[in-house]
Formats: C-alpha cells, structure tokens, sequence
C-alpha cells in the first residue's frame, strides 16, 4: 500500500523512527505525457504534465504539509499558523485536523478563489480575512510565531521545503532519468526551491546524471523577480502567485543561475489561454496558477527559445542527430475545482432549451 511521501522517501528526509508520521497519503501523483503540447512543439520534444491537483487538498503544499505538521507534532506544538493566498491554509488546514492540532490562518481579504476557502474552514481552521495582501498578512505571521508558541507552516519552515522536493523525485523515478527543461509557476518561490534541491540530491545520490533546466513563471502583474525589486500591490487572476515580495527570493534566483534556467513573466491572457488549452486539449483541469507553466512552455517556443538550446549540451537536443527527445516537464501545481468560478467566466454558459427531442437534436446537429 501507498503511505505518503514520508514513508517513500524517508531517506532523504529529516525524519527519525520517533517523528509520528502525520500522512494522508499524499505524492504518487500522475505524470501525463501531453499529446497536443507535445505535437505543437514539434519534433523531438516531449511534454508531460506532473499534475499535483491529484494531492489529497488538490496541490502540491500536501507534499511540504505532511513534513511540516509531522515534525510539529514530534515538536509538541499544539498549534500551526500560515498566511496563504488559499492552497497553504486548505492543506495545513487538513493535515493539523489529522494531527489534532490548532491550525490559524490570515488569507487577503476577497483574494482567495472559493473551494480553497471552504477546505479551510470545512477542516476547522481559525481563518481571518485580512484587509491587506498576502506579503502583509505573511509579515504579521512571522511576527507572531516568532513571539507565541505557534509553529508557523509557510514556506520559510525548512520541512515544508524538505517534502515538497520529493515532486523531483517522483518526476526522475517516473522518466528513469532527469527531464532536460521544468517549467512552473514561481509565487513565494518555495517550490522552485524544493524542486531544484530535489534535483541536486538525486544527482548526489546517483540516481541521475544530469539535472534540468529550471524555467519559472510569474504573472505579469506580480513579477517581482523578474522585475528586480518587489511589486507594492500584485495583481492577476492567478491568485496563487498573486505575490509581490517572495520569502524564497535568493534561493529562486540560485536555482535559475545554477541550472542556467531562466524566471519569465506571462500576462493573464496568456495563462487563461494555457488554463482553457489545457482542459479543452489534454483533459486536464488545473487552477490558473498552475497553467502560467503551459503558457511560459508556449510563450518560449513563440520565441523559439528551445531551438536556440540547440547545440548547448541539454538532454536530448537536437533530434536531427538521432538522439532522443528532450523532455519538458510542466508542473501543474493546483487542481480545476479550487475556482470554479473562474472556470464558469472562462467559457459560455450552457444554452438552456426545452425538454424537447427536436429542439435538442436541432441544438446538437442531429
Ligand atoms: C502555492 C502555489 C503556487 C506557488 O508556489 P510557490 O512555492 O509559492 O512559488 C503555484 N500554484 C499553486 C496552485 C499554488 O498553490
């Protein structure tokens, strides 16, 4: 039977025999080779989709939460606070209910998308709407664990970090090798940070022998790092990057240099475009944020980025020499369902007709 990621990869992991595994069999999530992104970009290229809506809360914070309330429980904490633009507070909500812990949440008043909200109140959570942004309410957080004896659960504890990395390892264990290119989304920048550390340890240990290129996507209207300094009020549609001040900054920009990767920007048009492609081509329904890693994919091949790889010493590049393709990775860090509403807005309501056989066939073009 599948037990989580701790039971997986407890070797790579800061855990003991003592740490209470707190687990709600989160990881093992599919990694979906991509028919149409993979015919768009051409010959000898391959995409796939790692697709963390599958996570028990339906994103990829599972991954650090079971690390995180694991060792507060080992701690003898017996409460857990975060801010969170929504994915944070719905798996710290769920996993301290599984550990029996206090969780307390700050999430930006209006700004968190619907389904998030009700897992962080269904699993019992304390959550107050802050009249600020979520650099505001993460600010008031540090304030207060540094001051109570409250275990804060946002990216900058260590152990979140520590479990969100075992994505990498999922990925290499999946494709038996390293992929060449990873594209993802980049909000605190937390998990641009496990992925790369991810990477770096299964290289270390021998399993792989050569690491990807790490190509980060912020949204266009919160692109602090892309822009060099932070944005004072981030907007886009992409509430889960909606960030303006990263916690992860440094790491994010060590990840990119040493990779010789790249952090873009894309604009809300083009990550609705990316989040409509990939429902209505790949069958796969992820959150807005999630798809700014489709759109990045499709804003480099606009550039002809990948060509330009060509002949410097990634993967599989160029397949005119026989080798084989290079394979890009897109993490999908959110499912569909966390925002329906968005979804709704995105596409043209269903017609409504009556319960008629001719009116209905006429309507369906038989
Ligand atoms: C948290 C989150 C992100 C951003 O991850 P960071 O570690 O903050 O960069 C992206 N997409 C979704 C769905 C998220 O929940």
């Amino acid at each position: 039977m599948y037990e989580g990621i701790i039971h997986k990869y407890r070797k790579y992991l800061p855990v003991t025999e003592k740490t209470p595994v707190i687990s709600l069999n989160e990881g093992n999530t599919p990694l979906i080779r991509a028919g149409y992104l993979s015919s768009l970009m051409g010959r000898g290229f391959e995409v796939y989709l790692k697709f963390e809506g599958s996570n028990p809360t339906g994103s990829f914070k599972d991954r650090g939460m079971t690390m995180a309330i694991s060792k507060a429980r080992e701690e003898g904490s017996a409460a857990v606070m975060c801010a969170s633009t929504g994915n944070t507070s719905a798996s710290a909500a769920a996993y301290a209910a599984c550990a029996g812990i206090k969780c307390i949440v700050l999430i930006p008043s209006g700004a968190i998308a619907l389904g998030k909200l009700s897992q962080a109140l269904i699993h019992g959570a304390v959550v107050l709407a802050v009249d600020g942004n979520f650099d505001a309410a993460l600010e008031l957080v540090r304030e207060i664990t540094a001051r109570y004896p409250i275990t804060l659960v946002n990216s900058l504890n260590p152990y979140r970090i520590e479990g969100q990395k075992s994505a990498a390892f999922e990925i290499c264990d999946s494709l038996g090798a390293s992929p060449d290119f990873q594209v993802m989304p980049v909000g605190n920048a937390g998990n641009i940070t496990a992925y790369w550390k991810g990477y770096k340890e299964y290289r270390q240990a021998g399993i792989i022998k050569t690491l990807p290129r790490m190509l980060g996507f912020q949204a266009a209207g919160s692109a602090p790092i892309v822009l060099g300094r932070p944005v004072k009020n981030p907007k886009t549609i992409a509430t889960a990057i909606r960030i303006g001040n990263p916690a992860s900054w440094k790491q994010a920009e060590a990840a990119r240099e040493e990779s010789g990767g790249l952090i873009d920007m894309v604009s809300d048009r083009e990550i609705l475009d990316a989040y409509k492609l990939l429902a209505a081509k790949e069958g796969v329904f992820a959150e807005p944020a999630s798809a700014a890693s489709v759109a990045g994919l499709l804003k480099l091949k606009k550039s002809r980025y990948f060509s330009r790889q060509a002949g410097s010493n990634v993967g599989g590049i160029p397949s005119k020499t026989g080798k084989k393709p290079a394979r890009i990775v897109c993490i999908l860090t959110g499912h569909g369902l966390k925002d329906p509403d968005r979804a709704i807005k995105s596409v043209r309501e269903p017609k409504i007709v009556k319960p008629d056989l001719k009116v209905i066939l006429k309507e369906i073009g038989y």
